[in-house]
């Protein structure tokens, strides 16, 4: 059977834990690839170049944009992702809810997964205790989230990331739903093998 890969886009407030689930959820599965943007900031302890993201300079990313190496918001070629969805292999793209919508636009086949902490309170805590951000950029996360909850209502599903094995055998089960939809396989009933 030669089925198309799905583009898997996932959302959901700093520090909800998406990277975690994100990870945990490839791991387990098979022919799934995480599409790696390019972000200016700097890698966080434990970061490795090139698996969360491609860890560029200003210079390196406006000399991207240029080469339109970044032809979209979410910093991949669309061709990559198109490449690997033609050979059956599902893409995650890991991105901010107005980058989804944009691809929601190019792509409407895209699943969207919005992934969010089981409270705000533990999405101050998990801020907190990654140790990234200062106090004041821990509160201008937490304005975000409750932004982002606003405009999250094109999403598909909504993974509530307590226990981080939960959410990620969520997410996969998710994909595997994903791969059985009947539109995927019609042809199997007017080709029958
Ligand atoms: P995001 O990619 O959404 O910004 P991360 O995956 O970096 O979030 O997770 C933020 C912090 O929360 C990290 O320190 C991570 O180890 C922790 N974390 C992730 N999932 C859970 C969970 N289910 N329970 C407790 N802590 C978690």
């Amino acid at each position: 059977m030669n089925e198309k890969g799905k583009l898997i886009v996932i959302s959901g407030p700093s520090g909800a834990g998406k990277s975690t689930v994100v990870f945990k959820a490839i791991e387990a599965r098979d022919n799934v690839c995480f599409s790696t943007s390019v972000t200016t900031r700097k890698p966080r302890p434990g970061e490795v170049d090139g698996k969360e993201y491609f860890f560029v300079d200003l210079d390196r990313f406006k000399e991207m944009v240029d080469a339109e190496y970044v032809a979209n918001s979410y910093g991949t070629p669309r061709s990559y992702v198109e490449q690997k969805l033609n050979e059956g292999v599902d893409v995650i793209l890991d991105i901010e809810v107005q980058g989804a919508r944009q691809v929601n636009e190019k792509m409407p086949d895209a699943v969207k997964v919005f992934i969010i902490p089981p409270s705000l309170d533990e999405l101050k805590r998990r801020l907190e205790s990654r140790g990234t951000d200062t106090a004041r950029a821990v509160e201008a996360r937490l304005i975000r989230a409750r932004q982002e909850y606003q405009e999250a209502d094109f999403y598909d599903y909504i993974i509530v990331n307590d226990d981080a094995d939960k959410a990620a055998s969520e997410l996969s089960a998710i994909m595997t739903a994903e791969r059985c939809r009947a539109a995927g396989r019609k042809e199997l009933l007017t080709n029958p093998v």
